[in-house]
């Protein structure tokens, strides 16, 4: 992999790092150190961005190995700062074997919390920190790992490419039309909800974000005649 550094390798799977994970980890220091925020705090942050970066690699190790069970290969797993890519080789040809593909991911993230809220539900932990938006300590530092690996499988169920909810949704509908129709509906309901979420983008930055990702991936997906490309994404 090109630009990537080679971080770990499970089941026959290498998983990459991109280099531009580097200006991530810096821009975090910073802008916590910009905040008035101590060294130590600030390390306590960048732990708890790769703590999230572990369920994120977690969730593409459950597509590619549900993947593998219907015989299609994952070439590599690529962490990029906006999240993660298991790059499969394509996806499976019968629709229940994508959907059970596409849902293996999110399933991941909704073991992980539901095993980080039974720990923090028996020690009596299962409540908001005083301040969710604050320094990441060891009190918050669960409780925040609970909360985004909700988050993540939320994100990816939105049903639109490259989301894993479009690559559900898609599964869903060539159970009932052939492919070319199912890809074209998901496509355009992705574009739809990329144009609502600039409604909810004029007030969050993040709604901007998410609203131009899922609109020009919508877009780059080729509705007519090519299937999308065969890789499954999760992001932060
Ligand atoms: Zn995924």
């Amino acid at each position: 992999m090109k630009w990537s550094l080679r971080i770990a390798r499970f089941a026959g799977i290498d998983v990459f790092v991109h280099w531009t994970f580097v200006l991530l980890i810096t821009w975090i220091l910073l802008t916590n150190l910009g905040a008035g925020r101590s060294l130590a705090e600030s390390l306590w942050s960048i732990w708890f961005v790769l703590s999230l970066f572990v369920c994120v690699v977690l969730h593409e190790f459950g597509h590619a190995l549900t993947g593998r069970r219907y015989g299609v290969k994952t070439k590599n797993i690529v962490l990029l700062p906006i999240g993660g890519v298991a790059n499969m080789e394509k996806m499976p040809e019968k629709p229940i074997q994508e959907l059970w593909v596409a849902l293996a991911g999110p399933a991941v993230n909704v073991v992980i919390a539901a095993i980080i809220g039974a720990i923090l539900f028996a020690q009596g932990k299962m409540q908001l920190p005083a301040d969710p938006s604050g320094a990441i300590n060891t009190g918050n530092f669960m409780f925040n790992l609970f909360v985004v690996n909700l988050w993540l499988v939320i994100f990816n169920m939105i049903p639109a490419f490259p989301m894993d909810g479009g690559r559900v949704l898609r599964a869903l509908l060539a159970m009932r039309y052939d492919k070319v129709k199912a890809t074209n509906i998901a496509a355009k309901l992705g574009q739809i909800l990329g144009i609502g979420f600039i409604g909810f983008g004029l007030f969050t930055t993040s709604g901007w974000c998410l609203s131009a990702f899922l609109f020009s991936s919508a877009r780059a997906t080729k509705p007519v005649t090519n299937p999308p490309r065969p890789c499954c994404r999760a992001t932060a």
